[in-house]
């Protein structure tokens, strides 16, 4: 079964955006749990992501891949601010008690000037006493391209939160952009990536996807998004992945900013590619 679906707004609420990733032939979508560039969350509304679950149960979706706020930096050098970030983390899972068995995917963190290790620290630490309470939702953390002080651009940063935290609950999501631009090179390679990723962290680990064209070339650390087959990674390696044998079952979430007509078609493009190999 081949989940692909793209970034909704979370506005209107979970049973619509579950009506919209239908409308436009999607079986799993991603949304922001608050505002992704503040911290503030909308009220809960439980009958509603009742209703989605029971909607999304029954018409064969996959894991849904809720993305926390850019603004929540768990290794933040300001201890206020990073007990902050653990508040937004735990209240974020806590929210997703009611879409059980869904994915929670954010951006580890960044050091700014701590050094990796003090950050991976910070973050590992924070995961761990949040994922105490048990709340039936996986975490992943995504694979970044390295910008600034950026924590996971590189897989043994991934790795080494993960055995930090020590629990099964939590995974990665692999961005195809971020990747790229970090300094995998899956655009020749992506067995070779995919090889490298399994030695390092595990395929097991691996649970998301976040399907992104790169605006730059390879390896260039910036991280700007660019619609699928129009970037450096262009419409070959996005065939490539769609029919991997080890990527198969895994949401494939586009995520560079489109209307729907645009979504809905770059939809239909991957699937079509899934279908003729
Ligand atoms: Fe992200
Ligand atoms: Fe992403
Ligand atoms: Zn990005």
């Amino acid at each position: 079964m081949q989940y692909i679906g793209c970034h909704l707004s979370a506005t209107g609420g979970y049973q619509a955006m579950v009506k919209t990733a239908q409308s436009i032939d999607a079986n799993t979508f991603a949304f922001f749990t608050r505002n992704p560039r503040g911290s503030k969350a909308k009220k809960e509304d439980p009958k509603d992501a009742q209703l989605a679950t029971q909607i999304l149960c029954r018409e064969n979706f996959g894991p849904l891949v809720a993305h926390g706020a850019y603004t929540m930096n768990l290794c933040t050098a300001d201890p206020e601010a990073r007990a902050f970030a653990a508040e937004i983390l735990t209240d974020d899972l806590r929210r997703m008690v009611s879409l059980p068995g869904n994915f929670y995917n954010f951006h580890p963190g960044s050091h700014v000037g701590q050094g990796v290790e003090q950050g991976i620290d910070y973050i590992a630490s924070a995961l761990k006493r949040v994922l105490s309470h048990g709340y039936p939702v996986k975490v992943l953390l995504e694979t970044m391209a390295g910008k600034g002080s950026e924590i996971g651009g590189k897989f043994q940063e991934l790795k080494a939160i993960i055995d930090a935290v020590g629990s099964d609950n939590v995974g990665v999501c692999l961005d195809t952009c971020h990747v790229y631009d970090g300094g995998y090179d899956i655009v020749n390679d992506l067995d070779g990536v995919l090889g490298e990723f399994d030695r390092i962290v595990g395929l097991d680990r691996l649970c998301a996807l976040h399907l992104n064209d790169s605006k730059n070339p390879f390896a260039s650390h910036k991280d700007r998004h660019e619609c699928i087959g129009r970037g450096s990674l262009g419409e070959e390696t996005f065939r490539r992945i769609v029919n991997h044998p080890l990527l198969q079952g895994k949401p494939m979430i586009l995520e560079t900013p489109n209307e729907l007509p645009g979504y809905a078609a770059e939809i239909k493009m991957l699937r079509k590619m899934g279908e003729n190999s």
